[in-house]
């Protein structure tokens, strides 16, 4: 793993606690509620005709990998998943479930 021992417990308390934020929206969703703005300004990545459940899904599940990469020391943590470009370190701090570069942005895993 290329970030120390405390930055990695940062990344992975983001991801944590971003999973959480997805979770409770995810739970608000499913009990009925109207999320739409909500999921909306957390700017995630849906392809079109996703129903929101299925992007909070989505995300949830996007979040854990990344976290699981970064509990198992997995390099692949904080690069693009398509070129493999080092994000580096002040973009994952702003966005740490951030996994591709400019290029990369916005396709589909
Ligand atoms: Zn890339």
């Amino acid at each position: 793993m290329r970030f120390d021992a405390p930055t990695c417990a940062r990344l992975r308390r983001s991801l944590l606690d971003r999973g959480q934020v997805l979770a409770t929206l995810l739970a608000e969703l499913l009990a009925g509620k109207d999320k739409t703005r909500s999921i909306d300004a957390l700017g995630l990545n849906a392809r079109p005709g996703m129903r929101p459940e299925e992007i909070l899904r989505a995300a949830l599940d996007h979040v854990e990998a990344l976290r699981k990469q970064i509990e198992a020391g997995d390099d692949r943590y904080g690069r693009c998943h398509v070129c493999g470009d080092d994000l580096g370190l002040a973009a994952l701090t702003e966005v740490p479930w951030s996994d591709a570069c400019h290029a990369h942005a916005g396709l589909a895993r």
